[in-house]
């Protein structure tokens, strides 16, 4: 995706072309670990040096580049979401497997109080997250992803999370073992923290949906900004 009509409209001036790797001119630099992990492959700096290729690679118009991208990313964000909840899922299995066999102070972690919380808040977050899924699911399906943005929004920074926070429950039951590549924990932790930024960081999603809520509100200010 690239600006091809710097003086249009904003959300005209970029274009989608297609670009087989084979291309001359297409060189792959370096690729992009997370956290010294490959998260899921395919991220890498790209150059692309007067690469050319036939018109009919354009994706839709000249100037969709924008539409597109928006039409993907409310499909994109709740897909996240699901393996999100994927994540958070299998990491709470490990915990729960892992502290059932751990023996520690002469009793198994799971007869540890502080570590039934932990397990029964992982639970309760889950349940949580995967209802406001369904419940976006079933706006994009019903009034369509524009009418759910707020729900997605509001799903993705949910999702991230919850994955971030039951994983890293997870790795600190399994002790130091846990932040090794003997078990999955690290790597999933890694690209559990890409979540907060891909397909628009927390900060983007938390102000959208402070903005909505906050509109109706403007008369309460006792100061113009
Ligand atoms: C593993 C991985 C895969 C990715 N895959 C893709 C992909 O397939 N397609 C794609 O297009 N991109 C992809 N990205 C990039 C991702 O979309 C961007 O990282 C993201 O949009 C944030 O942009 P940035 O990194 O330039 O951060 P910046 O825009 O520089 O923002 C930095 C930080 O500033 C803060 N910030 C930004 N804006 C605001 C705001 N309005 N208010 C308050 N705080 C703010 C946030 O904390 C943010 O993390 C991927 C990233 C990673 C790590």
């Amino acid at each position: 995706m690239g600006v091809s009509d710097p003086d249009a409209d904003r959300h005209r001036r970029h274009s989608m072309v297609l670009i087989p790797f084979d291309t001359p001119g297409v060189s792959i630099e370096r690729s992009l670990p997370v956290f010294d992990h490959d998260a899921g492959g395919g991220h890498s700096e790209t150059l692309f040096e007067n690469v050319r290729v036939p018109k009919e690679h354009l994706l839709g118009e000249e100037g969709a580049g924008f539409a597109l991208a928006q039409a993907r990313l409310g499909p994109g964000r709740i897909h996240h979401c699901m393996r999100a909840i994927g994540m958070a899922e299998k990491a709470l299995r490990l915990m729960c497997e892992r502290v059932q066999q751990r023996v520690a102070f002469g009793q198994p972690l799971a007869d540890q109080g502080t570590i039934q919380a932990q397990v029964a808040e992982s639970r309760i977050a889950i349940e949580q997250a995967r209802l406001l899924t369904l419940k976006a699911a079933w706006l994009i399906d019903t009034v369509g992803a524009k009418g759910a943005r707020f729900e997605i929004s509001a799903i993705k920074v949910v999702a991230a999370r919850l994955a971030t926070t039951v994983i890293d429950r997870a790795i600190q039951t399994f002790g130091a073992a846990g932040v090794t590549n003997d078990w999955p924990l690290a790597e999933m932790y890694g690209h559990a923290r890409t979540l907060h930024f891909v397909d628009g960081p927390d900060e983007v999603h938390l102000q959208q949906i402070a903005r909505r809520e906050l509109r109706g509100y403007e008369e309460f200010r006792t100061v113009d900004s």
